[in-house]
């Protein structure tokens, strides 16, 4: 199970979410495969969408980061409901490139250049959708560079995924950082220096610290507390019924044209692979 904390400072000016998505990277890189590289990345994705999705008003709300990039890695989506619980999917799980210049797994090089889209979805008739360029495709530049530039809000952002040399997830996890208007300038400078100081987060929650330690020290100094701390997992929301019903929406001659060229149909879930099949009479009857 992993865990999110959200914790504040004394004067209201700051507040940090800090999670170990851990078992949510690793269940991801269960169920997609994904090489070193792509582990990373969706896994870093997963963990933002994760932090955003509890930042959400409404637990029935949800989020979608779709990373559309014109690296090998494709496209990458993270789905994040109300409680900060994820799904995700990248477009070719297997991309194998070298170490970047710093000896560390390439994020940037496997997702390229293109766009951010974040997609809120707040119960309304449209969803909000945002987008911003995709800055370095490390993600934590890109999702604090959505934040400054698309909702004016000025965060700082830390993600990081170990991989082990047998490509489980040794660790996972992040924090983002947003700054409330009026925060005064000793606490920005603190803050900032905070920052520079800290090893990445993967490394902290490898040693053994807490998401609380690991906001805590982000906000060394300006006296934090604990807001509130709860569960988040990998949760996939698909089910029989909702295949039925984006089979139905395709369309009777589809439906009527799969049943009787292929006599069947199997649906694959693209963020558990769980799969449903159909025969050729329940398609018939979607057609009616
Ligand atoms: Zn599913």
């Amino acid at each position: 199970m992993g865990k999110i904390v959200r914790t504040i400072t004394e004067d209201g000016g700051i507040l940090c979410c800090a999670i170990d998505s851990t078992d949510i990277a690793a269940c991801s890189e269960q169920i997609h495969q994904t090489s070193a590289v792509n582990t990373a990345a969706l896994g870093r994705l997963l963990t933002a969408a994760s932090i955003m999705g509890t930042m959400l008003k409404n637990t029935k709300d949800s989020i979608t980061l779709r990373l559309a990039g014109d690296g090998p890695a494709g496209t990458l989506i993270a789905v994040s409901d109300g409680e900060g619980n994820v799904r995700g999917w990248v477009e070719n799980p297997i991309v194998e490139i070298p170490l970047n210049d710093k000896g560390k797994l390439d994020v940037g090089g496997a997702v390229g250049s293109g766009m951010l889209y974040v997609i809120k979805d707040l119960g309304m008739r449209e969803p909000y959708v945002g987008q911003t360029p995709i800055v370095t495709g490390e993600i934590a530049e890109d999702i604090t560079n959505y934040y400054a530039t698309s909702e004016q809000t000025p965060t700082a952002c830390g993600l990081g995924v170990l991989v082990n040399p047998d490509l489980t997830v040794k660790a996972a996890g992040g924090y983002l950082v947003q700054l409330m208007p009026g925060v005064d300038e000793d606490t920005i400078t603190r803050l900032e220096q905070n920052l520079a100081g800290m090893a990445p987060v993967s490394s902290l929650l490898a040693s053994g610290k807490t998401p609380q330690e690991i906001a805590f020290q982000v906000l060394d100094g300006l006296n934090p507390s604990l807001l509130d701390e709860y569960p988040v997992e990998y949760r996939c929301d698909c089910s029989r019924e909702r295949v039925e019903k984006a089979l139905i929406s395709i369309g009777r001659q589809e439906l009527e044209k799969m049943a009787h060229e292929d006599g069947q149909c199997e649906v694959c879930c693209q963020f558990c692979t769980q799969k449903y099949s159909f025969t050729k009479e329940e398609l018939l009857e979607f057609a009616k």
